[in-house]
């Protein structure tokens, strides 16, 4: 059970949704703005938000930096743009996951609990007080923070993730599977998310798949972070 918030200007989804949310018994709050959204998370707490992003006031991307600006509660997007480097962007402006509408309720009920899996573990979870270093780059997942050669990085909450787990195992090589069930605590899903979130963290570290310093990419096998040799 959890506390939703739906932002859709479209009555009928709109409807479709709460009715549907309700019937699986979480609480729901539904608005269809995006200033009405913002409104909302200053003053209720949610678990988790659901975004449409074609709302009438506010781009969705503005409107997720917005809320980005205000609260850490998980966010998914759902978009009838098939546009990968639109939910590129907003994964890496901090949304949780996305949908592509038209979607199922099943599909929305899967994102839903794995996301919710997520922040609900993160939260709870002990946080390793220990620093961790891989050459150059230092990784303090008690203040989470990284700095590459003094220099501190500026990552989203799931950069951070992903390169906190993997300077945990230098040297060593990660499978995929791992990483999703380990970073997205997800036993399911595609290997673009994996992708898009290392490209990004590729780019912030300074380097590329065809020229990799730390972050190696084995093809069908997984993911290595090591000091350059
Ligand atoms: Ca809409």
């Amino acid at each position: 059970m959890a506390r939703v918030l739906v932002v859709e200007d479209d009555q009928f989804v709109r409807s479709a949704l709460i009715r549907h949310l309700t019937d699986a018994s979480h609480t729901v709050r539904s608005v269809g703005t995006a200033l009405e959204a913002l409104r909302e998370v200053a003053q209720v707490g949610f678990d988790v938000v659901i975004l449409d992003l074609g709302l009438p006031d506010l781009d969705g991307a503005e409107a997720l930096k917005m809320l980005r600006g205000i609260t850490d509660v998980p966010v998914i997007i759902a978009t009838a743009r098939d546009d990968e480097a639109e939910i590129v962007r907003l994964l890496n402006d901090g949304a949780d996951d996305y949908l592509t509408k038209p979607f199922s309720v099943e599909h929305l009920s899967a994102r839903m609990a794995a996301v919710l899996r997520r922040s609900r573990a993160a939260g709870t979870a002990a946080a390793p007080s220990r620093e961790l270093r891989v050459g150059g780059l230092s990784v303090d997942p008690l203040r989470r923070r990284a700095e590459l050669d003094g220099v501190q990085l500026d990552l989203t909450r799931r950069e951070f993730d992903l390169l906190a787990f993997l300077a945990g195992r230098p040297g060593e090589v990660v499978a995929r599977r791992e990483l999703l069930a380990e970073v997205w605590q997800q036993s399911y899903g595609d290997d673009q998310t994996i992708d898009v979130h290392l490209s990004w963290l590729r780019r912030k570290l300074g380097e590329t798949a065809a020229s990799p310093r730390y972050l190696h990419t084995l093809r069908g096998v997984g993911v290595k972070l090591e000091p350059p040799r």
